[in-house]
């Protein structure tokens, strides 16, 4: 009788005491979430291709961000998302120049063991340099990888591991400790079976990274993960991605048990306008249907950011509420820096630095004549014949083995540094002699990606005359002086194409205007188009090696659109001219005249370029200086 009334508080107070000392009972905690993505050797704020320091990207910086968000909060995680390994030359030294002696510390995992990361998530780029090296190099992270949708070719096992659950000791909002085991899992676009078939191929397979979810993010959980974070190598797209899509971010939101996206891979950044109207993306809270998510831009320009609210009142915890956030290194507006670099960085990476700057410095190969492109507006021109040579040689290998290896190769290219509106300064101007990886970022300045579009030779003629629009209409009866260039017409614009001859009428008009709009005249610039010696066929088919810029619609080209890419590589077309110049020796780069622009009778055709130029005329008989302008400038014209 007297058992039941003592026994019964006592349960009470057991039940009180598992409430007060148990996992999680009505504790709220804040966790916050930093991310970095898509470093590709950006470890110090150095550009290796202009052999100068930069203010707009370098994890060096970024560190800097990372310590200032650990001391605002007590309880957070670091995270990389990957692509950390490849994409610039200190990348290239570590992997195939001065190749990481067995047993030592890869000089991204020198900086990233230093900054306390969490966990890390593979990106494609990671094989680039093959699997042995990966495994090599990311041997020395003392963190773990996870990559749960590589599996090995045989047997399907996974490549790496799929997940971790990460066991963390936090302080909650009343002080007390929490101990809460965090999943972390990875993802890699599957596309890396194309990209690096060569190195792949036969040795792992890669999976649906929506699949891969639902398989692992269920068993995390019955593992007893408070949190589930995935690293998704990924970008965000407006519409429904197919199976084995590469940028999954909404599909992945959707799988039922992950907390918490951190994406990378296309360079972007979320949450910004760029994803203003995507389906299921908040912007005011950085949500993907309702899940936390960032994507911190590339090169390590800015801090990836989650704040996190948890709650365990439910039994379980769960983010009750969370806000995401980039923090930028530097102000683009104002084009000043917001943060100094962490000297940590510098320190732990010296010798690789220094030997990555006598990389740089030294002769790769050797011109026997300068290199510039003082004239390409107007006449074939290396600078950039040497660019389309460049990219056809990469490009050959990316189709072997594809459906495309048996189409014709063509490749298109434009002058970047052309004066004008940019300075008579602007212009590419490599003196004859030794070449060096540096030099690269003069014939190639933007950071464009290599894309291989499938096209009709109807549709490369109109290519041809878009970029002909370049040119002013000449009036054959007008003035004996005419001007040839259309200023407002934008220098990249104007595509040559190599692998076609063809020579322009600048008396016709423009077939298509500045927005691609064709104009009522039938007319057409492009004339003896001819491939192999004979008259272009229409119905022929063709690959055009080109830049992501232009293959996804940029200037506006004619039948130009993401559809018509056929290989979509990851590489970089700068890459792609430092490996050009780097296998060969010694080069004569003499254009080889596959395009002119036709003389026309009784007017002397003139164009500005900077004054300084007019050394460069003994060269180029097809030039002359009319006379010198006071602001650098001067004013040739063609010889006829
Ligand atoms: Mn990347
Ligand atoms: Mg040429």
């Amino acid at each position: 009788m007297s058992a039941l009334p003592l026994f019964r508080p006592t349960l009470v107070l057991l039940t009180l005491a598992a409430a007060l000392l148990g996992p999680a009972d009505a504790a709220e905690l804040k966790l916050r979430i930093l991310q970095t993505a898509d470093v590709h050797m950006n470890l110090l704020n150095y550009d290796y291709y202009q052999d100068r320091t930069t203010d707009e990207y370098g994890l060096a910086k970024t560190a800097t961000l990372i310590k200032a968000a650990r001391a605002e909060a007590p309880n957070s995680l670091l995270f990389d998302n990957g692509d950390l390994l490849q994409g610039n030359p200190l990348g290239d030294v570590v992997a195939r120049i001065k190749p990481l002696p067995r047993g030592e510390v890869h000089p991204a995992y020198k900086v990233l063991n230093r900054l306390g990361v969490d966990a890390a998530n593979i990106g494609n780029h990671e094989f680039n340099y093959g699997l042995p090296f990966l495994r090599q190099a990311i041997s020395g992270a003392q963190f773990p990888y996870v990559s749960a949708n590589v599996v090995e070719a045989e047997g399907g096992k996974p490549a790496f591991t799929p997940y971790v659950l990460l066991e963390r000791q936090f302080k909650d909002e009343s002080g007390q400790p929490q101990r809460l085991k965090i999943g972390v899992i990875g993802f890699v676009p599957p596309q890396i079976m194309q990209w690096d078939r060569q190195h792949l191929q036969g040795k792992v397979q890669a999976l649906d990274m929506v699949e891969a979810a639902r398989r692992y993010v269920p068993e995390m959980r019955a593992k007893g993960a408070d949190l589930v974070v995935a690293i998704a190598h990924s970008g965000i797209e407006k519409i429904e991605q197919p199976r084995l899509g590469e940028n999954m971010a909404v599909q992945l939101a959707q799988v039922p048990g992950i907390d918490v996206l951190l994406l990378g891979h296309a360079h972007a950044e979320f949450p910004s306008k760029t994803f203003e109207g995507f389906p299921g993306v908040d912007l005011q809270r950085g949500s993907i249907h309702g899940v936390p998510a960032v994507m911190p831009g590339r090169w390590a320009d800015h801090l990836g950011l989650i704040d996190l609210k948890l709650d365990s009142a439910s039994g379980r915890w769960q983010v009750v509420d969370s806000r995401s956030a980039l923090r930028p290194i530097f102000d683009r507006a104002a084009r000043k820096p917001l943060v100094d670099a962490d000297p940590m960085v510098g320190e732990a990476i010296a010798r690789e630095h220094a030997d990555t700057l006598a990389y740089v410095r030294a002769q790769v190969a050797e011109t026997t004549a300068p290199i510039h492109s003082y004239f390409a507006q107007v006449m074939d021109d290396p600078s950039v014949q040497i660019v389309a040579q460049a990219q056809l040689a990469y490009a050959r290998r990316a189709v072997q083995g594809t459906a495309y290896e048996k189409l014709p190769l063509l490749s298109a290219a434009a002058p970047f540094k052309a004066g004008g509106r940019q300075g008579w300064n602007n212009y590419t101007d490599i003196p004859a002699g030794p070449i060096a990886i540096k030099h690269v970022a003069d014939l190639y300045v933007y950071p464009n990606t290599i894309k291989v579009v499938k096209l009709s030779g109807a549709e490369v003629r109109e290519w041809l005359e878009m970029s002909a629009g370049q040119f002013r209409q000449i009036d054959p009866k007008g003035p004996a002086e005419q001007s040839l260039i259309d200023p407002a017409f934008r220098s990249y614009n104007f595509d040559m194409i190599e692998g076609l001859n063809y020579e322009i009428d600048v008396t016709q008009p423009a077939r298509y205007n500045a927005e691609g709009k064709r104009s009522a005249s039938q007319a057409r610039r492009i004339v003896n188009l001819r491939y192999q010696g004979q008259p272009l066929d229409d119905k022929a088919e063709f690959l055009v090696v080109t830049n992501n810029y232009r293959a996804n619609g940029g200037g506006g080209f004619p039948g130009l659109t993401a559809e018509r890419i056929v290989i979509d590589a990851p590489d970089e077309n700068r890459e792609a001219v430092a490996q050009y110049l780097a296998s060969a020796k010694r080069f004569n780069p003499s254009a080889d005249g596959n395009w002119r622009v036709l003389p026309v009778a009784g007017v002397r055709l003139q164009f500005l370029s900077a004054a300084k130029a007019a050394s460069l005329l003994q060269r180029t008989p097809q030039l002359r200086l009319v006379k010198e302008n006071a602001d650098g400038s001067a004013v040739f014209e063609l010889a006829d």
